[in-house]
């Protein structure tokens, strides 16, 4: 295997909070260790153009805190051709770049596996996104401060909603996966999650938000994971409507504002724990890998696992939602 100088650090499809926090540990613990570092802008787009620029110490300072990411991001579709990624195969060779860390959900990763396998290239990923839809990691960059967004968000919506007597349908990310969805349920004391892992039955939904207006409350919130195929809070809002023809309803998407942010200390102390241990994974010898982070230590996790994402949803955690909402 070919000696490692120069590693390039990248960050690719949608953006997530402790991205700026992964590129500086990625940055830093790749000059501790020898190695010299290479921003790629825009993710892979960046490769297949050429946006390439030096990185030292003092390119990553004071970003820790930042939400989003100074190498900025973008979807490509040119990488998803043979012809784009021979472009950005020739651009990585001619910048000198050895090896890549590829921080991004598993979209970017699919593309560093069908890159790394094409062109015999050491890359290691790191998973960033909001969604937490990558398997092998207990969490990804970003989940942690998305939750704790949604949960500022859903305890002001609760304010109107208890002044008002009123039902909330708020629309979270996610639409591939429940857990924003289900843990923000918990994390604000919502009536019910509703995930695209599981069907949910109106009538069922129905009985719940009942039960919560009968007894004590006189508000409900229903956290709805955006789901094209149903049409999302709004979708379930009309079918629930029609049996609750009495009450106040509303539908609140929270959109983008969930990407946004100033990332938690979990999700700072995740990057920083996973950006390191990109380099030590490279330094070691490793490559196809993305790093997780499985009860407390971290581990590699093949790209073909990672993409795979069958962590499932604790199902568990629906019959808590319930049973703390009567
Ligand atoms: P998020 O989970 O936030 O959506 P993501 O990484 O899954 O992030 P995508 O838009 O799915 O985001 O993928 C990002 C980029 O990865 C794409 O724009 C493309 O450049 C590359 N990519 C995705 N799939 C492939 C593929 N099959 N082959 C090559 N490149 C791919």
């Amino acid at each position: 295997m070919a000696e490692i100088k120069c590693i390039g650090v990248l960050t690719s499809g949608g953006d997530a909070p402790g991205m700026n926090a992964a590129i500086r540990a990625v940055t830093r613990s790749a000059i501790y260790n020898g190695f010299t570092v290479k921003g790629i802008m825009r993710g892979y787009k960046g490769l297949v153009h050429n946006e390439i620029v030096e990185f030292k110490s003092q390119s990553v300072s004071n970003i820790i805190q930042m939400g989003g990411t100074i190498l900025k991001t973008a979807r490509c579709k040119e990488f998803a051709t043979p012809e784009g990624r021979k472009m950005a195969y020739d651009n990585m060779m001619a910048a000198g770049i050895d090896a890549l860390v590829v921080i991004g959900g598993d979209g970017s990763l699919t593309g560093a596996k069908i890159f790394a396998a094409e062109y015999d290239i050491p890359i290691v990923g790191l998973p960033g996104t909001i969604d937490n839809d990558l398997g092998g990691t207990d969490s990804t960059i970003g989940y942690d401060t998305a939750l704790n967004t949604i949960m500022g968000a859903v305890d002001k919506l609760r304010d109107t909603a208890s002044s008002h007597e009123r039902l909330f349908f708020v629309e979270v990310m996610g639409h591939t996966a429940g857990y924003l969805s289900l843990n923000s349920a918990i994390a604000t004391g919502s009536e019910a999650a509703i995930v695209p892992e599981m069907d949910t039955e109106v009538d069922q939904l129905a009985e719940l938000i009942n039960n919560g207006f009968r007894k004590s409350k006189n508000s409900a919130i229903v956290i709805v994971a955006e789901n094209p195929k149903t049409g999302g809070a709004a979708g379930l809002a009309e079918r629930v409507k029609k049996e609750f023809p009495d009450y106040d309803a509303r539908v609140t998407i929270l959109g983008h504002i969930q990407r946004g942010g100033s990332p938690t200390a979990i999700d700072r102390i995740l990057a920083s724990r996973m950006g390191a241990a990109a380099i030590e994974a490279l330094s070691d010898g490793q490559r196809n890998v993305m790093i997780g982070i499985m009860n407390g230590r971290i581990v590699y996790v093949p790209f073909a696992k990672a993409i795979k994402h069958d962590k499932g949803i604790d199902k568990s955690r629906f019959e808590l939602v319930k049973m703390l909402s009567i």
